[in-house]
């Protein structure tokens, strides 16, 4: 598809403007105009016109939003829903290399009150929790700001502007457990519990928080919804590729001039990506980068064009995942690195399935000697054996990410894994580390 010109920024046009976060500063950037656009609709409309614009989600998994927001159970003949209906906001960004979604709270947190608003009201919702990574108390104090001055506004709380809709945010803080942005684990860390994945189905709109209907959605996605309400779904499917439309924030980090958040339409390449932050940097070659964190296997130069949407980076052998572009130049060593995203899983990996606890466990102690020096030629077959009784073995998603790196780090630089072996085989020291 064509894209037009200029189309971005739409998510973070707001951001550079002076107190950007202020109710006053975002009223006077067309802020809460959709929502009253939303609240004169039907919810019924609201959910029509999200799967019209062909939304998906933005946490990484990229279903689509508006199908998702149709699975609450309808309303009866008097309006009422048979239990209360939660909508519950996943901000508990914690991929390694994603860093999109807190930015947006702080830069934004209106736009984001404001998905909440429609997203609530189309889904016949209440109460709305925001559940923010327990990390970011900068972030917690600001959203909290914001819905103070939402509630004073009478944008949130009862009646609101008159339609007789009410809806209540409360803000929640997280413990710091990657496993808690899991959407099950999530809601069992909400209810008080310990952040474990549940079985599903039943997915959360059948028995979510407190076992009644709940939609979790991730922060990016409901921060668009306003978007998709004032410019109309042919306007936002302008944007990026026929299945996937809309603009994305694309967070990149790593050896490029200037780290940082990009807004542009889904489907653009990292050569595109990498002249907005300004090359890589020093002009060190590229060696290879992360399409959406940790969890999606690897790319390589070879991959500088593909589309980073969902079927162009599953098309290339990867996914989309969370678009954390993480970008490493040719001193970087592969194993090394993959070392460390092991660790991660390893560390982060909830102990409830046995693949992925022990997996993780056995994966990073035959890396970690790999990488000291001690390692031998059949040391990967033994991480790909243990990488495929992980794969799709595990309880939750969290194993199959875990994999990725492993996987796509043998495939495309097997010799860098073998030369370690070689180095144990003539005694000499083995590669140790980044020279970034
Ligand atoms: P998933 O595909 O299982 O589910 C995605 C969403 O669709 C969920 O809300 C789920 O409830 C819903 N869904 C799927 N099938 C459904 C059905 N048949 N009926 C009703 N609802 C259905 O993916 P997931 O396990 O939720 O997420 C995996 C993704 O999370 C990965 O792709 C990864 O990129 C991403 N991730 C993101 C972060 C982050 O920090 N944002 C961290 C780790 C992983
Ligand atoms: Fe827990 Fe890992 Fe199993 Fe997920 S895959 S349930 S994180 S042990």
């Amino acid at each position: 598809m064509t894209q037009p010109d200029p189309v971005t920024p739409v998510l973070t046009k707001r951001w550079l403007s002076p107190n950007s976060w202020r109710l006053e500063t975002y009223e006077r950037l067309e802020g809460y105009t959709a929502m009253r656009k939303a609240l004169e609709a039907t919810p019924e409309q609201v959910v029509t016109l999200i799967k019209n614009a062909g939304l998906r989600g933005r946490g990484g998994a990229g279903f689509p939003s508006g199908v998702k927001w149709s699975f609450m159970p309808p309303a009866g003949e008097d309006g009422r829903t048979a239990k209360p209906h939660y909508l519950v906001i996943n901000a508990d960004e914690g991929e390694p290399g994603t860093c999109k979604d807190i930015p947006l709270m702080m830069a934004d947190p209106h736009s984001l009150i404001e998905g909440c608003v429609i997203a609530a009201y189309a889904m016949r919702s209440n109460h709305c929790f925001i559940y923010v990574r327990g990390e970011a108390l900068h972030c917690i104090r600001r959203l909290n700001a914001a819905v103070r001055e939402a509630e004073a506004k009478g944008y949130l709380g009862k009646d609101i502007l008159g339609s007789g809709f009410d809806l209540t945010i409360t803000v929640h803080a997280g413990a710091g457990a990657y496993i808690c942005g899991e959407e099950t684990a999530l809601l069992d860390s909400l209810e008080g519990r310990r952040g474990q994945p549940r079985l599903k189905p039943p997915f959360p709109a059948a028995a979510g928080l407190y076992a009644a209907p709940t939609t979790v959605n991730n922060v990016e996605t409901i921060a668009t919804a306003p978007y998709i309400v004032n410019g109309g779904a042919d306007w936002f499917r302008m944007m990026g590729s026929e299945k996937s439309p809309g603009p994305k924030i694309y967070s990149i980090s790593g050896h490029v001039e200037k780290p940082g958040q990009y807004e542009a339409p889904l489907g653009t390449t990292l050569r595109q990506l990498l002249d907005m932050a300004g090359g890589m940097k020093d002009g060190v070659p590229l060696k290879f980068w992360t399409p959406g964190g940790s969890s999606t296997p690897m790319f390589t130069a070879e991959h500088l064009d593909t589309p980073l949407d969902f079927e162009g980076a599953a098309e290339a052998g990867s996914m989309l995942g969370t678009t954390a572009v993480m970008v490493f130049n040719e001193t970087v060593s592969v194993p090394w690195a993959v070392m460390k995203w092991t660790q991660f899983y390893e560390h982060e990996s909830c102990g409830k399935c046995t693949p992925c606890r022990e997996g993780t466990y056995w994966l990073a102690q035959v890396l970690e000697r790999m990488v000291e020096g001690n390692g031998t030629e059949s040391d990967i077959d033994t991480l790909l054996d243990v990488c495929d009784n992980i794969l799709g073995r595990s309880f939750c998603a969290l194993g199959d990410g875990a994999v990725s790196p492993i996987t796509s780090g043998i495939k495309y630089f097997r010799d860098e894994f073998l030369a370690l072996c070689e180095k144990n085989r003539t005694r000499e020291p083995a590669l140790v580390g980044a020279q970034a």
